[in-house]
This record gives structure tokens, sequence and C-alpha cells, in this order.
């Protein structure tokens, strides 16, 4: 057992080792190259509970912690960054916000079949004009009668297209700037409401990015996520969770990386010996273990925060900077490490360094972590 862990915790480890290695790895390299959506992976993930693992069970979870998801996501993301952030835009960022302030009858409709993961979740911060300013937000929400009417597009949202539920922000009080967003269930297929584009990404090929677009697209006054103008807090706390999925992805990636370079720095042979007996490539390797360690300390260490219920704002933040810059550090020394083999597709690492780069982007970029953390240290 290790120091943070319980047996569980340990357990939950090992079934998520096993589902990687057997259902993911073998695949994964050729889905990188279709860039198909991984339906069988998320159908597994569902039945081993993947998809509502610190969801509580009354609403379809596995009721485990904060923790236990990191450790999930950690081991999956070893061999699919794509998948491990399905998992954390379906679980922190789109669950949460119904777990935090959903009527229990939005829990019941929407939360629930997500959990089991019988139907996937979006979530829509995101507009062309509004990224690290998410307080820009132009998409509107006007009540008319019984029902809000939203206008405006998103981008850049994770799930387009697979997902059942989109978790939306539009501004309900367009002259109070931040205090004027609200938060919206909307569902497919509601008129009025389409899939845009799907982006060409630079990695992460296995998951869907694109743009949303509403027009006139009426949904039911019900379909207000808590208060009216406090959508803004809400997925400010949202990004603190997904802050923490992240980073176990930035993790696990990493982690993932440095096996691949330790197993090739030890087969290939140059001048005489494998590349791993010269000095500069093992301290490469030591350097890359020791960067992994200290995040993911830090990561159990935020996790179990939040499990505790502490204010984990700024050290969610120093995490999701720290992983994430480490993440792409690693994933380049892995690249580095074998040499031209590193720029090809047929090595992983290739398609870890592409993947790692997001990390230092989504759910807040590592300058705007940079204010967060610069806001709480000069409070
Ligand atoms: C693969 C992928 C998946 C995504 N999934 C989702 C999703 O599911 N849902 C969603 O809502 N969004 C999603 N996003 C969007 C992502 O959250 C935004 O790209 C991110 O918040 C940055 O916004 P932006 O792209 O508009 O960049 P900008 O905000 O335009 O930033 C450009 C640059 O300016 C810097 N900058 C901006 N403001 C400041 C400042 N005040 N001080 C210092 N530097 C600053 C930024 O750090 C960055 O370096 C995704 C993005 C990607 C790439």
């Amino acid at each position: 057992m290790s120091y943070f862990l319980t047996e569980e915790q340990e357990l939950m480890r090992g079934i998520a080792r096993e589902f990687a290695k057997c259902e993911i790895a073998p695949v994964a390299k050729q889905l990188d190259v279709t860039g198909e959506f991984p339906w069988d992976w998320i159908k597994k993930c569902a039945e081993l509970n993947f998809l509502g693992v610190s969801i509580p069970e009354e609403y379809g979870g596995a009721g485990a912690d904060c923790l236990s998801e990191c450790v999930i996501i950690e081991e999956i993301a070893k061999e699919s960054g794509s998948l491990a952030l399905i998992i954390d835009a379906h679980t922190s960022l789109g669950c949460m916000p119904l777990l935090f302030e959903g009527t229990e009858e939005q829990k019941q409709k929407y939360l629930v079949p997500a959990a089991k993961g019988e139907k996937l979740m979006s979530f829509g911060l995101t507009e062309p004009g509004a990224g690290s300013d998410a307080g820009g937000t132009k998409t509107t929400a006007v009540l008319d009668g019984d029902e809000w009417v939203i206008n405006g597009s998103k981008c850049w949202i994770t799930n387009i297209g697979a997902a059942d539920t989109y978790i939306i922000t539009a501004k309900t009080d367009p002259e109070k700037g931040n205090r004027g967003i609200s938060a919206f269930i909307i569902e497919k297929g509601t008129p009025g409401f389409e899939v845009g584009k799907f982006e060409k990404k630079m990695g992460l090929n296995n998951s869907a990015t694109g743009e949303l677009f509403f027009r006139n697209c009426r949904i039911p006054k019900e379909n207000l996520i808590g208060k009216l103008n406090k959508g803004f807090p809400l997925f400010l706390k949202g990004l603190d969770e997904g802050r923490i999925a992240i980073s176990a992805m930035a993790v696990g990636m990493a982690q993932g990386a440095l096996d691949r370079a330790v197993a090739y720095a030890k087969e290939r042979v140059q001048f005489g010996r494998p590349i791993s007996q010269f000095q500069a490539i093992a301290f490469y390797l030591a350097e890359m273990a020791m960067q992994i360690e200290v995040a993911r300390t830090m990561l159990y260490r935020v996790a179990k925060m939040r499990d505790e219920g502490l204010p984990y704002t700024k050290e969610a933040a120093m995490l999701k900077l720290f992983s994430s810059e480490m993440c792409c550090w690693v994933c380049d020394k892995a690249v580095q490490i074998h040499g031209g083999n590193g720029y090809s597709r047929e090595f992983d690492v290739e398609r870890f360094m592409r993947d790692a780069k997001l990390l230092t982007i989504g759910e807040g970029t590592s300058e705007v972590c940079k204010l967060v953390i610069s806001g709480h240290v000069l409070a």
C-alpha cells in the first residue's frame, strides 16, 4: 500500500491499470491515426463505473472520493490522453455543476444517467470572444414565459456530438459582467441547438472538440442550474475540480512517457552500450522521475484537501500549473531520448508530446493559473 492510498484505492488503481493495458494500449496508436471517438472504451468505462467515480451512489455513481478518481485517470492517461480528457470533461466539468447546484429533479434526470455512463456530458464555457476572460460571454438567455431562449455560440468544447447533455453558460443580465452569467442544461436534439465544426487538433485526436450554436434555442425554465446570475462562481468551483482531474491526466501521461523512455534507453545501443549508460540520458531519466513524483505528491495532497472539504482554489491552480508544464517537459525529454524514433508516429512518445500541450491551455492557461495564485499570494 502506498503512503497516500488506501487498500480500496490501490484496488481501483489495479482495475484501471488492467483496463488501460488490455483494452486501451493495444489500439491507442491506431485510433490516434483514425481519430475516431472511442465508444468501446467509453462503454467499458461505464461498466467499470469510471464515469461516475466520485458521484454519490444515490445519484448512480461509485460514491468514491476525488483521490480515487485521480488514480483512475492517472492510469488511463498512461495509455490515452484522449480518454482521460473525455472522462474529465464528462465528470469534473459536466457532472459537478449538477451535483453542486442541481435540483433533485435535475439530478435524477441528468446526473444519474451520466454517472451510470448511459449518457455523456459536455461543458461549454469558452466562446470565440471569451476564453481566459470567461466574463466576456456573449451567449444570451432571455426568459420568455416558461422558457429560456438561448442565442450565441461556444467553441473548443470537448465531447461535442458524443454528449447527450450540455452544461453551458449564458448572460442573463448583460449589464452585470461576471455577475450576470447563469448556467443551463441543454439536451442534444433541442431545436435551435446545433453542433458545428469539429476542430482538427494537434493531438488528443480521439476526443471530439468544436463548436456549438444556439439560434433561438428554447429550453424549459427548469433547466437553469442553481440561482439566476450565479453561474460564474459555479463554473469557477467546477474548474477547481477540473484542475485536479487534468493534473491527474498530466501525471499519468508524464509517467507513461517516462516508462517508455526508460524501456527505450535500456534497449537502444550506441557506441557499444545501451544509451541508459550515458550519464546525460540517465540524468534526464532521474529528473523526469523526480518531477513526476513532485507533481504526484501535490496531486494526492490537493485531492485530499478537496475530499476533506478544505479550501483548495490556490492549491489547485498551483498543481495544474506545475503538473501541466512538467508533463510537457517530460514528454519533450522522452522524445529526445528516443532520438529520431521519437519523431515518428511509430513510437507513442510522439503522440504523448502532441497530447500534452493541451494541458497548459485548457481549464485555465498557465498564465491564468499564475493570476489565480498571485491573487492569493498578494491578498
Ligand atoms: C483540446 C481543447 C479542449 C477544450 N475543451 C473545452 C471544454 O470542454 N469546455 C470549454 O469551455 N472550453 C474548452 N477549451 C477551451 C479552453 O478552456 C480555452 O482555450 C482556454 O481557456 C484559453 O482560452 P483562449 O483559447 O480563448 O485563449 P486566450 O484567452 O485568448 O489566451 C491567449 C493567450 O493569452 C494569455 N492571456 C489571456 N489573458 C491573460 C491575462 N489576463 N494575463 C496574462 N495572460 C493572459 C493566455 O494565457 C494565452 O497564453 C478547450 C481547449 C482545447 C485546446
